[in-house]
């Protein structure tokens, strides 16, 4: 079997102008073709990936055995020079096209990708509502007030949910989205970020978990003051408290709060996440299988973090391939802990991408059973997007 056509899709929607899913579609000369995603929807970077996609498919995609994952990584990680140093455009076109190839393997063996990964381990996976202060309802909207934090998770939990994630810093009290947040919080701000959480915690009670993110944004001094509301509310886990710039920051930050402390949406490979594991300053990882390397990297990862007691949640922010990617990926995890449901997931504009529509049912996905990914592009939707093309033909 070879690969001789790559097709790559860079998705724009009128609905949601910052929103950029990339796919990928690989070809092969029998017939068969696999689905892939980069992880760059979000924040700044998409047609990057799509034109980085459409260099590595002409460089050493096109005449390739799809069955050959292991080398093709290899390939990519050096011959691209850029790999070997990282950094989220690379490592989202190699792991975009590394899991369109494990879609290819699992459809012409006929079974799920999961199954190639070493098999259920988990036969239902626990989902969380993710990203509250966006509301959780059929429209994006930016919570300001803290008694609509409190709704928003009664809407989360009426779908069945029995965890919600939110980050309670993202907007200030009047809505303005707030990037830096290392200048020490003054106490009226903390009372507000407080009282959002209260308004949650009191209306999904004691048992519903609740995880608390900041988007790596606050500096080592304003996580550590955050941590005090995550300690009171007793969160599942404090998510991203600081940036991956300098990785001393986690450990200090894991040192001073008592609460479990969650990253890796922003790390690349095995390699990227090592001091993090050393020093054992993380308790769950969270690896973006369109970001760290595909599915090749992501599960070597999670058993690295294994040897450490490390558990994982893959992070999914991203169309319905990645959502696919990451539920075969966490059926085949022993160090599973969780799975994420973004709001953006829920939303018409994004549920419309594929077929089908992965969502959960009463806050759990079944592990999936269909050959390969069981996800395919919406070709009446996607082909509205710009759309790049690479054959032997050059
Ligand atoms: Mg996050």
């Amino acid at each position: 079997m070879k690969i001789d056509r790559v097709e790559i899709f860079d998705i724009e929607f009128a609905k949601r102008p910052v929103w950029h899913p990339v796919f990928v579609r690989v070809h092969t000369d029998t017939g068969l073709h696999g689905v892939g995603e980069a992880g760059l929807a979000y924040g700044f970077g998409h047609s990057a990936a799509a034109s980085m996609i459409r260099e590595i498919a002409e460089a050493m995609v096109i005449g390739f055995d799809p069955f050959r994952t292991e080398l093709l990584w290899k390939r990519m990680l050096r011959e691209s020079f850029w790999g070997l140093g990282g950094g989220p455009v690379i490592y989202a076109a190699m792991s975009a096209i590394d899991t369109a190839l494990w879609d290819i393997k699992g459809k012409a063996l006929g079974v799920p990708v999961h199954q190639l990964l070493g098999g259920r381990v988990n036969e239902s996976l626990r989902t969380y509502a993710s990203q509250l202060q966006f509301d959780w309802g059929p429209e994006f909207r930016i919570l300001i007030d803290a008694e609509d934090y409190g709704r928003a998770a009664e809407r989360a939990i009426a779908e069945g949910y029995d965890c919600v994630k939110v980050d309670p810093v993202m907007y200030d009290g009047e809505g303005t989205r707030q990037f830096d947040r290392t200048k020490i919080f003054s106490n009226k701000e903390m009372r507000l970020y407080r009282a959002r959480m209260k308004s949650i915690r009191d209306a999904v009670g004691p048992d519903v978990d609740i995880i608390f993110e900041v988007h790596s944004y606050p500096g080592v001094t304003t996580a550590v003051q955050l941590g005090e509301i995550v300690e009171e509310f007793r969160c599942l886990y404090f998510e991203e408290p600081v940036a991956y710039l300098n990785s001393a920051l986690h450990a200090k930050v894991a040192d001073k709060v008592d609460a479990p402390i969650a990253g890796g949406e922003r790390l690349y490979t095995r390699w990227g996440l090592r001091p993090y594991l050393e020093d054992q300053s993380v308790d769950v990882i969270q690896p973006d299988i369109g970001l760290c390397g595909g599915l090749t990297e992501a599960k070597k990862m999670c058993d690295y973090a294994d040897i450490y007691d490390v558990r994982v949640q893959a992070h999914v922010c991203g169309g319905p391939v990645a959502t696919m990617a990451a539920l075969h990926l966490e059926t085949a995890l022993p160090n599973f802990l969780i799975h994420e449901h973004h709001t953006y997931a829920t939303k018409d504009w994004n549920r419309e991408l594929c077929i089908p529509d992965p969502q959960p049912v009463n806050g759990l996905f079944e592990a999936p059973d269909t050959p390969g990914l069981g996800i395919e592009l919406n070709d009446e939707v996607v082909m509205r997007s710009p759309r790049m093309e690479v054959t032997g033909d050059g």
